[in-house]
């Protein structure tokens, strides 16, 4: 039988879910489709994490899922140090420069994404639809026709695509996509280090790529993100552990003491993906499916949240006057809205990635003072704090402290 939902959403990560848990509560249907089934957390620490912004979590606050996440994997981190090696130039956050406690938090994909699985299961207006895939896809003027990979049939005013960096929907609609290849791989895994962490983030910038260590939940380990040409990230996968630990200790400048890395490292390689529309009739684009970052700050998924915040606000704000959802003039307000917010973090990744490539002598002694002032202006300083909190551009009512508890 053919199954008519408000909104179907295709891709149940952490952008979808968030979505989905935006429309909780509302008279709107929604469907999630969904192409794996989630897997506990377990004692092993994931290797994919995420810094989530101040804003992110008032987000996460406001739908009542933070304090659904395992609250024993979450860690709240204070400070930030971010420093060029061999040179001088560095620069600190702290958390109380913007009169708050926490500067960001660390939690594990899974974590987050298990904690919006549970609460939107429980949601009557809600139905999960797992393991799916979405095989074809026809779209009409009043609504769009999906047979999923069961020989499922629905119709729904509104797609919207969740499904992430390789979009089958974007690919479906044909939504050109600009794209370029940062020429780095991310090295992901946890790490055990001599010294404590002391809910610090650290970030050194190599001439190879930026190396990151993120606090985790026990003082003495951390996830890195470490981002180096491909041949590079291959040489380094391919080393045995003690060798690893030893590249992976000198390249941090001995911060935290010998590294000794635990379990499996992974490899990802990263480019800028940003789609020409982030909607068109019946279909709206949201998180990686719209646009993908460098992850030198963090960013990707908070973006991705906000897109879904946004969306969810806007599909409200029509359907409660009784506007068709699905119809592109409806969307046209938060195309435009996350389009300036993407372009604007995009355009803030390749300034940065740009500034701290290469072992130019002259652009070294520039972007060393540059950090230097940077480090001592303090409004300017309150200024990438609160960028990187996620407390500036146009945001969502759901991101606004406390502003509706559901
Ligand atoms: C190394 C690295 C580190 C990062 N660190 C950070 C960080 O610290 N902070 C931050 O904000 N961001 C970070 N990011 C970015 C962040 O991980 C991504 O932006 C985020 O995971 C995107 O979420 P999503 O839900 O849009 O997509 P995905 O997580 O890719 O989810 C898409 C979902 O769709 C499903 N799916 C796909 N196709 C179909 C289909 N046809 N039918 C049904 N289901 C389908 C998939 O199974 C999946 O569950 C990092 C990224 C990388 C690579």
């Amino acid at each position: 039988m053919m199954q008519s939902y408000d909104v179907t959403i295709v891709g149940g990560g952490m952008v979808g879910l968030t979505l989905a848990k935006s429309l909780a509560n509302s008279h709107l249907t929604v469907a999630i489709i969904e192409a794996r089934e989630a897997s506990e957390l377990t004692a092993e620490t994931e290797n994919r994490v995420s810094a989530i912004s101040f804003a992110s979590k008032n987000l996460f606050d406001n739908l009542g899922i933070w304090t659904s996440l395992n609250a024993s994997r979450i860690t709240p981190y204070h400070t930030m140090q971010v420093w060029e090696k061999d040179s001088f130039g560095k620069i600190d956050f702290d958390a109380k420069q913007v009169n708050q406690n926490d500067l960001g938090y660390i939690v594990e994909n899974k974590n987050l994404q298990l904690a919006l699985l549970n609460a939107v299961q429980q949601q009557a207006n809600i139905t999960f639809l797992c393991p799916e895939t979405l095989q074809n896809m026809a779209i009409g003027d009043g609504e769009a026709w999906l047979t999923l990979s069961s020989g499922k049939q629905l119709t729904s005013k509104l797609v919207v695509a969740a499904d992430g960096a390789n979009s089958w929907v974007r690919q479906q609609v044909n939504i050109p996509l600009t794209q370029w290849d940062y020429q780095h791989h991310a090295i992901v895994a946890t790490v055990k280090t001599d010294e404590p962490h002391q809910a610090c983030a650290r970030q050194v910038f190599t001439p190879q790529g930026p190396l990151a260590f993120l606090p985790l939940y026990e003082n003495n380990l951390s996830s890195i993100v470490w981002s180096l040409p491909p041949i590079q990230a291959t040489l380094l996968l391919a080393l045995d552990d003690e060798a690893f630990n030893q590249q992976l200790s000198r390249t941090f400048d001995n911060r935290l003491g010998l590294c000794e890395v635990q379990g499996k490292r992974q490899s990802i390689p990263l480019s800028m993906r940003y789609a020409r529309d982030f909607a068109k009739h019946r279909i709206a684009l949201i998180g990686d499916a719209a646009h993908t970052i460098h992850p030198l700050a963090g960013q990707g998924v908070n973006l991705g949240v906000l897109d879904a915040a946004c969306l969810g606000q806007e599909i409200l704000a029509h359907a409660n006057v009784g506007d068709d959802i699905g119809l592109y003039q409806n969307l046209r307000h938060f195309e435009r809205w996350r389009k300036t917010e993407a372009t604007q973090m995009i355009a803030s990744m390749e300034l940065l990635k740009q500034l701290f490539n290469g072992n130019n002598p002259f652009k070294k002694a520039l972007r060393d003072t540059a950090l230097l002032m940077a480090d001592n202006i303090s409004p300017l300083k309150k200024q990438f704090i609160q960028q990187a909190m996620g407390l500036n551009g146009d945001r969502p009512y759901l991101c606004l402290k406390q502003s509706v508890t559901k």
